[in-house]
């Protein structure tokens, strides 16, 4: 009976290890094998369980919202954040001195920086979220809504004050307008825009645009 045993194991682990159809190589984490595929999650260049591909600390599901890795290991972002306190989120070292804390994430200040255009944001205005702050110029430029008119940025000095909202767009209040003649829309029975193909139209000239 023993005997039998041994054999089923030694057969069972040759088979784990080659030759089973649609083998795709070891879990990461449980070191398990991977028989299907779409059943792994790849990356760096390893392979997870889909089940096994969650954070080290919550087992949050990492496949959603981007995974960080520290030591081998995978942690959402809040854990992430929490496990390398101490290091600068920019280079990785660790942070001895000054530590400077913005966005959820930990910076030596001069590492801080806009993404985009590296400037340093020690002790300047900066928007964003961890990994990922900007200048205000860059930040305006990647993110500010632009006119679907004239493609221009929409800087607002209060939300909706200079800008029309129609069609899932935005315009300024002065590209709000038909772009044969000029005359803005309004409310008014008759006045309103119509869209066709990506442009604003009055009724009159919907019609000469709808007709050709
Ligand atoms: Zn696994
Ligand atoms: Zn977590
Ligand atoms: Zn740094
Ligand atoms: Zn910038
Ligand atoms: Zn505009
Ligand atoms: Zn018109």
């Amino acid at each position: 009976m023993d005997e039998v045993d041994n054999l089923l194991s030694d057969l069972t682990s040759q088979m784990s290890s080659v030759g089973i159809a649609g083998y795709q190589g070891k879990c990461t984490l449980c070191k398990q094998n991977i028989i299907n595929k779409g059943t792994y999650v790849e990356a760096s260049g390893l392979r997870w369980h889909k089940p096994c591909f969650v954070c080290s600390d919550c087992k949050a599901d990492l496949t959603q919202d981007g995974y960080y890795e520290l030591n081998k290991k995978l942690y959402c972002k809040t854990h992430y954040v929490e496990r390398s306190c101490d290091k600068c989120a920019t280079c990785n070292q660790p942070i001895s001195d000054q530590i400077l804390t913005a966005l959820g994430g930990q910076y030596h200040p001069e590492c801080f920086k806009c993404v985009e255009c590296q400037s340093g944001l020690h002790g300047k205005t900066y928007f964003g979220e961890a990994f990922k702050s900007y200048c205000e110029p860059c930040y305006h430029k990647k993110f500010a809504p632009k006119c679907a008119a004239c493609s221009k940025d929409i800087i607002a000095a209060g939300e909706n004050s200079f800008c029309v909202r129609a069609f899932d767009n935005r315009y300024h209040s002065e590209c709000y307008k038909c772009v044969v003649c000029s005359v803005p829309f309004s409310n008014d029975e008759g006045k309103g825009a119509i869209q066709h193909k990506g442009q604003l139209y009055c009724k009159t000239h919907y019609q000469t645009v709808s007709d050709s």
